[in-house]
């Protein structure tokens, strides 16, 4: 069986064909390298893979619809786990057309992949950011998601809605798994548990956005990879599904957390809330347990540390 992980050279993918990997399961991954941040961060968090007989790396765009033909022409591709997007939210305000082109376009794009192959089993990446400004907590599945305040946020609804199209008119078994704030080794560098643990270590400023109330309800990689993995071996017909942590954390915590792990105090500014932040997030992971049988195991201070000692090595 083979798997294709689009965007799997980033944070989450490449965490994701370790463990696939290690089960023997053959992957071809495909990525495009983008310069979002450090493509040379991306060749590293994949180069101890290249020399495994299972798996295979593309270099290549989702947008391009001859080299996904040629790639499902070749390869008997079981199931595919779409994680390749334009991932940053504020960013997205200034560049809607390439978030709109990259992970709207390049969804469908894989998703006609999935139905000209008979492909059974397909897992969108979407995101907590779909619930937008809701004020109700926790989130949950079942909650109106019709306020998004960020071109990304907006993506990411549509990817759902899309794949909905997909799973109700032609059978494809769609997972649309809404990921929150993922943090861990080979984190990535724009956002907060990466950012901080890198300025707090350097001696530089934070920026502190609001009054530190803010609250995230971080994810630890591995957690997540546990859920994309049972999500594959449960394809359920059509879920939406919240895959956090269900322990919001203060932003203030947060950061006297890394500072406790690094032994550093952090040089904190504070500045007004970005716009396309949200205030809160925090899953109602009920959803996730029924289904999927999904148990996140690593809390914000072990999860942390291994990012730190990554961070330091
Ligand atoms: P990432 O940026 O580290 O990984 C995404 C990868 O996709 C990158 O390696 C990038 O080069 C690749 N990519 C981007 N555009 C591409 C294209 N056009 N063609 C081929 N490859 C392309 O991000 P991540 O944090 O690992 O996120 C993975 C997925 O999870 C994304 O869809 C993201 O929106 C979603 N998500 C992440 C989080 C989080 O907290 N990290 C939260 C919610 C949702």
């Amino acid at each position: 069986m083979k798997i294709l992980v689009t965007g799997g050279a980033g944070f989450i993918g490449s965490h994701l064909i370790d463990k696939l990997l290690s089960n023997g399961i053959e992957v071809i991954c495909l990525d495009n390298f983008n310069d979002y941040y450090s493509p040379e961060r991306k060749r590293k968090n994949i180069a101890h893979n290249l020399s495994n007989k299972n798996f295979t790396l593309i270099k290549g765009d989702i947008t391009d619809n001859a080299l996904l033909d040629t790639i499902f022409n070749k390869n008997k591709i079981a199931k595919i786990v779409h994680l390749a997007a334009r991932a940053g939210v504020r960013p997205s305000l200034d560049d809607p057309g390439l978030y709109t082109k990259v992970n709207i376009l390049g969804t469908l794009n894989l998703l006609e992949q999935a139905r000209k192959h008979a492909i059974k089993t397909f897992i969108f990446s979407s995101s907590s950011s779909v619930y937008g400004s809701n004020k109700k907590m926790p989130f949950s599945e079942t909650d109106v998601t019709e306020n998004q305040i960020s071109p990304y946020a907006i993506t990411k609804k549509s990817g759902e809605m899309i794949c909905k199209f997909y799973s109700e008119t032609y059978g494809v078994h769609i997972t649309c798994l809404r990921f929150f704030t993922v943090y861990g080794p080979r984190g990535r560098p724009d956002m907060a548990p990466y950012k901080f643990t890198e300025l707090i270590a350097k001696g530089c400023q934070i920026e502190m956005y609001g009054d530190g109330s803010s609250r995230r309800d971080y994810t630890y990689v591995s957690d997540v990879v546990e859920g994309i993995l049972l999500s594959l071996e449960k394809s359920p017909k059509y879920e939406i599904i919240n895959l956090g942590n269900g322990n919001p954390v203060e932003l203030k915590r947060f950061i006297s957390t890394i500072e406790e792990l690094l032994g550093k105090r952090a040089n904190i500014v504070k500045k007004p809330m970005p716009k396309g932040d949200v205030l809160a997030t925090y899953a109602d992971i009920s959803k996730a347990k029924k289904i999927l049988g999904y148990n996140p195991k690593v809390s914000i201070e072990e999860g942390l540390k291994n990012l730190i000692e990554w961070y330091k090595s």
